[in-house]
């Protein structure tokens, strides 16, 4: 409204108290009109909406609202904020150091403590006033200084009370630090840095809150008869003594001593530090104001409590702030390529911590991951990270030296497949195992073609790039080279046999017998590669009896099987550990990646004894990253996390509560066409119509970004883009799942009004 009629201040000034009252009206008059017409129900249609709202307009300060009016509207949230700031800007100098030296040439640490810092543990039993305070003075003894400081506008994920949060893990928390944290040993003493009288104190007893604080009240003095309004400084996580013997009113003169820094647990139960906040406007609240914002109404808070660092004078190089900022794009875009794609390309999202099943952007905010499947057991799960490093900090070198991580792995890894599955080779990515895999079946076929499956991915290698059609026929593809061969994919929804035909499988398998047999007739077959669960096609499960007749066919026309289990393995699909299981088969070359060491690059082929001694024809096989001891230790960390929280049985139940639910959407979004999936592997296929079944892509894609916005990370598969794909670390919980189907009913309800994309 106000880019297009823009507003004056004093009608911004009014505009919450009218639009509050315009409510209040709103309800007399239908109270009213309901008593003279109570049959009449279109006069009660506003009034649940307006229940609902007018409580929390009340519970808003006025004045805040004002100021978040005024910040949405584009100016400075608090108007007289710019004359405190100035007035303290000319009293540099002259104030009193807040810890009895001069900031300005004391040697300070700059500490961030930000959502993305690795000082703070993505595990908060590990953020306790001990464990951190101790990472923190080590650093400030490693850098031979007695005093650390930082903190102002840093999202930070430390506070971790329901007195930060809103109702479950995708609500907003307050992030934002307001104040800067100035770290000393507990004891020592603070002073106030200007004449004050003491306006309030207490002793906040809730864990993480400010435990014994103090808040001062300044009245600079009117200045060439410009009045400066009295503003206020906060000073928390005080020693108990400090407030003894305080009276509100009391004066107390620059440079007295106003207390001494506290330490835990009676200091809200932090490390040793006091958190000094600048607030130019109280908003009536007596003491405890609050020193952590929300992301969303931060331009409003920062104006409310400005810098706090105009009162500490403390250099401003040393106080690195942390960037909240849509510049990342930009800088991006200059020096990575423009096919390395972003996700939500329109609003990026910068990622900086993950946690088991979540990630957290640079505001702190939370999300659901219910995308990404390569931290397969949760992000920085602390059993992977402390395998990595312990490791790393041992040896990391290669797989020409004798080591008993990679014998152990290769034995667990070996325990897991039937027979006669039994040697490993291990290289840095999927595609380098599948790359590998071909190599193997022309060792041992003496023959080069393959058969592959149409929509499939295989990898980003020239050669892979020529075995995936999903790229290969897709912008910017050169086709299909004559080694290549493509078959159609088993889609029981929109391909030629259905779900509902039982003869489907077979059927479908003899289509692609007919593809196998050409091939062997003509340069001869060295392979049919396929997924056991073609998953960039459109997470699809193949119907039964395809596989096994598929693999019948390869190997009566010589070739040799290859299962692509790089997505689905490890026991995503929850009833089986390897995707294949299902089908009553065994390969004779399984390609493994992304999951295998919860993000540590590594892949791995495992075949038969036979196939490799094909393949050790004279020439040595060696990837120099392949199977490294660091990459052997992630693998083997994440296969015994795997086995020992029982991960493939939760990717069992948390699925199928998701695919429960989604067939309960089904049943009220006519634009779930269908759904699909096991365990953790999961596709909703969306349609513009379910008896034409007419792909919609444009309004998946949309989907997946308004989810995004509602804090649920998914994304799109298939040729046409238009299935929701949602897979996530398989520790997601059932809440988690609750909370993923009401995002998705939320969207695809306004989805439904908002009709087709643009
Ligand atoms: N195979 C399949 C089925 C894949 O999904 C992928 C990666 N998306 C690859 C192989 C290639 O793996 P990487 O990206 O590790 O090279």
């Amino acid at each position: 409204y106000d880019e297009v009629a823009p507003l004056g201040d004093r009608e911004l000034a009014v505009l919450f108290p009218l639009a509050t009252m315009r409510l209040c009206t709103s309800v007399c008059l239908s109270a009213r009109q309901q008593a003279d017409r109570p049959d009449d129900a279109y006069l009660a249609v506003s009034q649940g909406p307006i229940a609902a709202t007018l409580p929390k307009l009340a519970a808003t300060h006025p004045r805040l609202a004002h100021y978040l009016l005024r910040a949405a509207c584009g100016r400075p949230a608090v108007p007289h904020s710019a004359s405190v700031v100035a007035w303290l800007g000319a009293q540099a100098g002259a104030l009193a150091p807040l810890t009895g030296h001069d900031l300005a040439t004391t040697p300070v640490l700059g500490l961030n403590l930000g959502a993305g810092d690795p000082i703070v543990s993505s595990n908060q039993a590990d953020n306790d006033a001990e464990r951190l305070g101790r990472r923190i003075f080590d650093r400030m003894a490693e850098a031979g200084v007695e005093i650390a400081a930082g903190g102002y506008d840093e999202p930070r994920l430390l506070y971790a009370s329901d007195a930060y949060a809103g109702g479950n893990v995708l609500d907003e928390r307050r992030t934002v630090h307001l104040g800067v944290d100035v770290t000393m040993a507990a004891g020592s003493p603070i002073y106030a840095p200007l004449d004050a009288t003491v306006h309030a104190f207490e002793r906040v007893a809730q864990r993480l809150d400010y435990g014994p604080m103090i808040v001062l009240r300044h009245d600079p003095p009117a200045i060439d008869g410009a009045d400066v309004p009295p503003f206020f400084t906060l000073y928390g996580h005080l020693s108990e003594d400090s407030l003894d013997g305080l009276a509100a009113g009391q004066n107390i003169t620059k440079g007295e001593q106003l207390g001494r820094i506290g330490s835990a647990p009676t200091n809200g139960d932090w490390w040793p530090h006091v958190h000094v906040q600048l607030i130019t406007d109280l908003l009536d609240i007596s003491c405890n104001f609050d020193g952590a914002c929300r992301a969303s109404q931060r331009s409003t808070w920062l104006s409310i409590c400005p810098d706090p660092n105009l009162l500490l004078g403390i250099p401003d190089d040393v106080l690195p702030r942390p960037e909240i900022t849509d510049q990342r794009a930009e800088r991006r875009r200059r020096r990575i390529g423009g096919s390395v794609r972003l996700s939500y390309p329109r609003r990026p999202l910068t990622i900086v911590r993950g946690w088991k099943q979540y990630l957290y952007d640079d505001t702190g905010r939370q999300y659901i991951d219910a995308y990404n499947n390569v931290p397969h057991v949760g992000h920085a799960h602390p059993r992977v990270a402390r395998a990595v490093a312990e490791q790393w900090a041992t040896l990391n070198t290669n797989t020409r030296y004798l080591h008993d991580r990679l014998l152990d792995y290769a034995d667990a890894l070996v325990a897991r497949f039937p027979a006669p599955l039994s040697v490993c080779f291990f290289t840095a990515s999927g595609s380098e195992a599948n790359e590998l895999a071909l190599r193997l079946a022309r060792a041992h076929t003496g023959r080069r073609d393959v058969v592959v499956m149409d929509a499939a991915y295989h990898g980003h290698t020239t050669t892979l790039i020529d075995a995936s059609p999903f790229k290969h026929d897709g912008p910017g593809g050169a086709g299909a080279p004559s080694w290549v061969h493509t078959s159609p994919i088993p889609d029981t929804y929109c391909g030629r046999y259905r779900a509902d035909d039982a003869s489907a499988g077979p059927r479908y398998a003899s289509e692609v017998g007919v593809v196998i047999d050409r091939v062997a007739a003509g340069d001869g077959l060295s392979a049919y590669l396929a997924e056991t669960c073609p998953s960039v096609a459109g997470q699809i499960m193949l119907p039964p009896g395809f596989l096994a007749e598929v693999y019948r066919r390869t190997r009566a026309a010589g070739g040799l099987c290859i299962a692509d289990e790089v997505q689905t393995g490890f026991g995503r699909l929850g009833r089986v550990f390897w995707a294949f299981e299902e089908h009553g088969v065994v390969p004779d070359i399984v390609v493994l990646g992304k999951p295998i060491a919860n993000g540590y690059p590594m892949g791995a082929v495992v075949t038969t004894a036979d196939i490799a001694a094909s393949f050790d024809n004279g020439m040595e096989f060696f990837s120099t990253f392949g199977g490294s001891t660091a990459a052997a230790a992630a693998a083997m960390a994440t296969l015994a996390v795997t086995l020992d929280e029982n991960l493939q049985a939760n990717a069992t139940a948390v699925g199928g509560e998701l695919s429960r639910g989604l067939v309960e959407l089904a049943g009220t979004h006519e634009v779930i066409g269908d759904v699909r999936g096991a365990g953790l592997f999961v596709g909703v296929e969306l349609v513009r119509d379910r008896s034409t079944r007419e792909p919609a892509g444009d309004e998946a894609g949309w989907v997946v970004d308004r989810l995004r916005e509602r804090g649920v990370l998914a994304g799109t598969d298939g040729p046409h883009h238009n299935v929701l794909k949602l897979r996530g670390p398989l520790c997601l919980s059932t809440g988690d799942v609750a909370l993923v189907l009401e995002a998705l009913d939320g969207t695809l309800g306004e989805q439904a009004e908002h009709g087709r994309p643009d």
